[in-house]
């Protein structure tokens, strides 16, 4: 009798192992797929208004667990969202607090051999990352170092262009050839290899070939929400006051980091916007933590919040 009450215990341990080995593979690959904005699907445009209309709560489930890559999103039928996939634990908060208000910083058109070091010994002494859009043809084997401490300070790495030309110039080919070249470049700056899913058109100039080509190189189109105007007035009160009345949660704060007056700018600004209660994060991570993963070929001006 002893043994047979034995022999049930062990199939029935058997059966409990067998069915969490399937339960654990289901959740390491089923709920957890790679997506490109599919063809002709609708491209979402977050107008730059103050208050962002709030999309219901069904239409957006949450993406908590995501790792950070651009294209992880969650299955949306999977029923275990708030569960890491590989511990079965709450998922682990590894992004800055969706809660709390956030902006990003973002610089266009470096690396700049004069300023961007400089900008980078800012962000250093303050403790906070931003984003820099960078240009094909201003990378050069002697400014390597300078992308190569972007990404060890934890700033984010973004493409402006192949060269600083409007992408509506282009086919959509032509657009994603010229996207993958930079992101080629890029790549081949950093040690350990960096692929860059982020593109500000130069200008802010799109159309339906500059979102194609995004969308075939795997890249999201950033705009900003916030822009200082620092390449045209160059004037260190007037852009620390465009920030100080335009911010606001969310915000993608649009700087050129080849300015002496833009990084007094910066200097003077973080401190302020930390004191206001904002954590400064890098694009992918502001727009993540909207619960929105960011879709290819898409356009983001903001944080959607939601
Ligand atoms: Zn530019």
């Amino acid at each position: 009798m002893k043994r047979i009450v034995l022999l049930s215990l062990s199939l029935i341990l058997c059966g409990l192992l067998l069915s969490g080995c399937a339960l654990q593979t289901f959740l390491e690959t089923g709920s957890w797929t790679r997506t490109a904005a599919a063809e002709g699907q609708d491209v979402i445009e977050f107008l730059n208004t103050p208050e962002p209309e709030p999309t219901p709560a069904s239409a957006n489930p949450p993406a908590q667990g995501a790792t950070g890559t651009a294209a992880t999103v969650l299955d949306p039928v999977d029923p275990l969202d708030p569960v890491d996939p590989m511990t079965g634990d709450p998922t682990p908060d590894e992004q800055p607090d969706p809660n709390r208000p956030m902006i990003a910083l973002t610089f266009d058109d470096g690396p700049n051999n004069t300023y961007t070091m400089a900008l980078l010994d800012i962000l250093e002494k303050h403790g906070v990352p931003a984003t820099f859009f960078v240009l094909a043809n201003a990378i050069h084997e002697d400014n390597h170092n300078v992308l190569q401490r972007m990404v060890d300070m934890d700033c984010e790495i973004g493409i402006h262009g192949w060269t600083h030309e409007r992408m509506t110039k282009y086919s959509g080919g032509e657009n994603a050839d010229r996207i993958q070249r930079t992101q080629q470049e890029i790549d081949e700056s950093i040690e350990g290899g960096y692929i860059s899913h982020l593109v500000r058109p130069p200008y802010g100039s799109m159309n339906d070939n500059a979102r194609a080509g995004a969308r075939y190189a795997e890249t999201a189109l950033i705009l900003w929400s916030v822009d200082t105007l620092d390449w045209k007035t160059q004037n260190t009160e007037k852009i620390v006051k465009v920030v100080k009345k335009e911010v606001e949660n969310g915000s993608i704060i649009l700087f050129h980091d080849r300015f002496r007056t833009t990084l007094e700018a910066v200097d003077e600004l973080i401190p302020w916007l930390q004191e206001q209660g904002y954590d400064l994060v890098t694009v992918t991570e502001l727009l993540e933590s909207s619960g929105q993963p960011l879709e290819y070929g898409k356009v983001y001006r903001y944080k959607k919040i939601v």
